[in-house]
């Protein structure tokens, strides 16, 4: 932590703002909120738990007035290494702001609170036989705040979208302490310029989201999943690429997962993978009843024509949770199997992923290093860990981590993919934006934070 700059009597202003009750500084508290999925970790002077959008407002007036940073946080699953940025001054814990405000199942709109778990409103949503698409394998217990920050993505993304295809509308409050409303709670609004649409993914940057209104749809009737398990990732890729353009089907995801990836799940998980297996596909199609059944059997077809090792339509609810449960639990796998490792997501055009894959096993294959890749394939997204069994390999994975960013920008893909920018990617970020790009985006984030308190440090160096 650098010199503090939270003084006594700036303590008895915030703890009038909003209750002696709601501000920790306790060594335990400040602890709990000193770290991120990440390996990052440094401690904040002071955690503060609002339950309103006013008690956000007054901190952050009084924080604004004073130049004291402020780090939003939701439940702190962040893979960008935000804790990495703390530069003491105030964690903002959004918990305890969790309610569902209002469930419009004729509008097919639901307003929620940031603090609300992704799983949660998924829950309630299909109550109604409404379907919040847009859950991130955190779901379980990242924040909605958290996910419109880093405009998080998930398995479903090929066929609905990410999280910024939901957001309707946002009360935020911004850095001076105003709080401003953007968008509507209409599923199209176009009057002015798209503050809501710049305002998500600004990995809490610009403002603190307080409430946000979301898009529903309705629940698909039906779901249909295939498991297949490959000899080799080359036919894992065919196979996606045949389902996808050779036969024209939309399933709600593809999920790869490669070798390294199997052993870790062999660690966790007890679901039985074949033998001689190195690369899997995880499919799963949704819609109506007759449509589902159609998709699935023409797509175990075509895994059998690519090879497949073995491939199964998956009949019980049990054994697809199970599986899906195996590929959710994939990063704290990985995250068992090595001593220092990174976990990168890109994204790059879809008929590109080959290449980029085998560029990434080649380079691997020259050093120390271990890669294992994974991801929502079928929209291009792939997630790499990359892994040392020693500490001091860190300064190798950087230089690496380094290499595949310049391939994939090369071949026109991105180096932020479904979340942030992270510490290790900042310095990339000059080769997929321009300097004028850049020096627009800083204009912005001038104008509306011209003290630089909030998240400082993040997105650009
Ligand atoms: C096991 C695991 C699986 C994951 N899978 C995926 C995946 O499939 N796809 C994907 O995209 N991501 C994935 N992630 C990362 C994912 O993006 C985060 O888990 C999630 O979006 C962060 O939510 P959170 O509530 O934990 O936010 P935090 O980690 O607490 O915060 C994340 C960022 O949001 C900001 N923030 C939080 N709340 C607010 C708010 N109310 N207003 C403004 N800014 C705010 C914070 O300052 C920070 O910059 C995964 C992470 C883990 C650990």
């Amino acid at each position: 932590m650098e010199t503090a700059i939270i003084d006594d009597r700036i303590m008895e202003e915030l703890r009038d703002a909003v209750g002696g009750e709601n501000v920790f500084d306790t060594i335990e508290e400040r602890g709990c909120h000193s770290f991120d999925a990440t390996q990052e970790r440094s401690l904040p002077e002071l955690v503060i738990r609002p339950h309103t959008t006013e008690h956000v407002a007054r901190v952050v007036t009084i924080a604004n007035r004073n130049s004291i940073p402020i780090y939003p946080r939701g439940s702190g699953t962040g893979l960008l290494g935000d804790a990495g940025y703390i530069r003491c001054g105030i964690v903002l814990d959004l918990k305890n702001m969790d309610k569902i405000l209002a469930l419009n199942v004729r509008d097919l709109t639901v307003t929620v609170q940031p603090g609300v778990l992704i799983r949660d409103l998924q829950d309630v949503a299909a109550k109604q036989k409404l379907f919040y698409p847009p859950g991130p394998g955190s779901a379980g217990f990242s924040t909605i705040g958290g996910n419109v920050a880093e405009c998080s993505g998930g398995v479903t993304g090929m066929k609905y979208g990410v999280t910024r295809d939901y957001v309707l509308a946002l009360e935020a409050v911004l850095p001076d302490g105003s709080i401003i409303n953007t968008g509507r709670k209409t599923l199209k609004s176009v009057a002015g310029y798209d503050l809501t649409r710049f305002l998500v993914g600004s990995e809490g940057t610009l403002g603190i989201y307080t409430q946000i209104t979301l898009k529903l749809l309705p629940m698909p009737q039906k779901r249909g999943t295939i498991i297949s398990y490959f000899r080799d990732f080359h036919d894992a890729m065919k196979t996606s690429d045949s389902i996808q353009v050779e036969n024209r089907i939309l399933p709600r995801s593809i999920e790869f997962a490669d070798m390294e990836c199997i052993k870790a799940f062999g660690e966790v998980s007890e679901v039985t993978i074949p033998e001689g297996a190195k690369a899997l596909l995880l499919i799963d199609v949704d819609g109506n009843e007759k449509n589902v059944t159609n998709d699935v059997s023409k797509i175990e077809g075509i895994c059998r024509e690519n090879s497949a090792l073995k491939c199964e339509i998956v009949k019980r609810e049990d054994e697809r949770n199970s599986l899906w449960q195996m590929m959710k639990s994939v990063l704290p796998s990985l995250f068992k199997i090595a001593t220092t490792e990174f976990s990168e997501a890109f994204c790059v055009p879809r008929s590109k992923v080959l290449e980029v894959l085998e560029k990434v096993y080649g380079l691997s294959a020259t050093t120390s290093i271990r890669v294992a890749a994974f991801g929502h394939i079928g929209e291009g997204h792939i997630h790499l860990n990359i892994m040392s069994d020693k500490r001091e390999d860190e300064v190798l994975i950087r230089g690496f981590i380094g290499k595949v960013v310049k391939e994939v920008v090369s071949i026109g893909g991105t180096l932020k993919a479904g979340q942030g920018v992270d510490d290790v990617k900042t310095e990339f970020v000059e080769l997929e934006l321009t300097d004028q790009e850049i020096g627009l985006m800083k204009d912005l984030k001038r104008m509306f934070d011209p003290k630089d308190i909030m998240n400082p440090g993040k997105i650009f160096t």
